[in-house]
């Protein structure tokens, strides 16, 4: 796929989305699909100039550079503008359906005024045939105005719902982007703070375990030191996607800060967090990396990881706290462990 023809209708660009994510085997994280869902809906025409260049080329288009790219042309401070916009555009609109219905409120009295006016006309004793005629004429251009009135109300109300369609998606993607690590594509601190207190609520309530795992990359100073950030930015895309993979629906991954993160596990017992935290660090420690460029191999990594159980009642920061303390002691055990507290 090269070039674009606009496409306006919103499914049909997300057909051609996915498929060119596939196409060019990128992650389609919401960062990813905004870049080339703007650049099918031709939303900015300095993206789309420079995606068009990068995708003849595809080598050049790796997650790396799309990130960049929507950073530049849609990051928060693109999308304030994008968000103001949408809320302009929903104004200009609500003022013209305004307009029409004001419009259609004088025409429906005025129709009905001729209407009244008519019939006054047609049931006088003295009424002629050409008077009918006359009266039926006019009564047929008023129909016609009527008619013509009520389809441009129908138009402005289509255009308002478009509108109101446009903004609810955009803000959708705010919201969305508000609660995404950039990088990994995976939660942030923040949707991970919030999700914590929602877990710990519905435990309080239901009783229901719940655990949380800390995990942190072992030596990836080293790896940064050694390779580069670049690489070490691909080796935390890898393990987002490690943890990702390894992990059901209902877990929140989330990238805690730097090269840790936490998993937030709902309805989970200690014995089963153990479980999949053991299969997680297997899972990270069996993965080659690869620069998929080159093809050069950096080895592998490993993950500590410090896991605890919610103890009702306690305060979430004791609960943290406790998770975080379990890290500290995977580290001093040696690495490439899972400790309990
Ligand atoms: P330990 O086994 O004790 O965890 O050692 P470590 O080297 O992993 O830990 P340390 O805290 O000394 O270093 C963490 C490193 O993570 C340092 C920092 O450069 C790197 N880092 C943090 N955030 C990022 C990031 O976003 N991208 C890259 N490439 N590196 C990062
Ligand atoms: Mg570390
Ligand atoms: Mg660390």
């Amino acid at each position: 796929m090269t070039a674009t023809t606009k496409i306006a209708n919103p499914r049909d660009i997300a057909h051609n989305v996915m498929k060119l994510i596939s196409e060019l085997n990128l992650q389609p994280t919401p960062q990813v699909y905004h870049v080339f869902y703007s650049y099918f809906a031709e939303e900015v025409p300095e993206l789309n100039q420079l995606v068009k260049v990068l995708i003849r080329n595809t080598q050049d288009l790796d997650e790396e550079t799309v990130y960049r790219i929507y950073h530049k042309y849609l990051g928060s401070h693109a999308m304030d503008k994008h968000l103001k916009l949408g809320v302009e555009g929903l104004q200009a609109a609500v003022e013209r359906v305004e307009e029409a219905v004001h419009s259609v409120m004088l025409e429906t009295d005025q129709f009905c005024g001729e209407l009244d006016n008519a019939s006054r006309q047609l049931l006088a004793d003295d009424i002629t045939l050409d008077d009918a005629r006359h009266v039926s004429r006019n009564l047929s251009a008023t129909t016609d105005r009527a008619r013509n009135c009520y389809g441009d109300f129908n138009g402005s109300l289509e255009e308002y719902h478009n509108e109101v369609r446009r903004v609810r998606t955009e803000l959708e993607m705010v919201r969305r982007d508000a609660l995404t690590d950039t990088l990994t594509g995976i939660a942030n601190r923040k949707n991970f703070d919030t999700s914590l207190r929602d877990a710990v609520t519905t435990t309080m309530e239901s009783g229901a375990p719940l655990s949380l795992l800390m995990i942190d990359i072992d030596y990836f100073k080293d790896f940064n030191d050694n390779f580069g950030h670049r690489a070490g930015d691909g080796v935390l895309k890898a393990v987002a996607r490690v943890l990702v993979s390894s992990t059901k629906g209902a877990d929140t991954v989330a990238r805690y800060g730097g090269e840790e993160f936490a998993i937030i596990l709902p309805d989970t017992t200690r014995e089963n967090a153990e479980k999949l935290a053991n299969k997680l660090r297997e899972n990270v420690s069996n993965q080659r990396i690869i620069n998929k460029k080159t093809g050069k191999d950096f080895g592998r990594l490993t993950v500590s990881i410090g896991l605890t159980s919610y103890h009702l009642g306690e305060n979430i920061l004791e609960f943290v706290d406790r998770a975080d303390g379990a890290l500290y002691q995977a580290k001093q055990d040696g690495r490439n462990t899972c400790v309990l507290q």
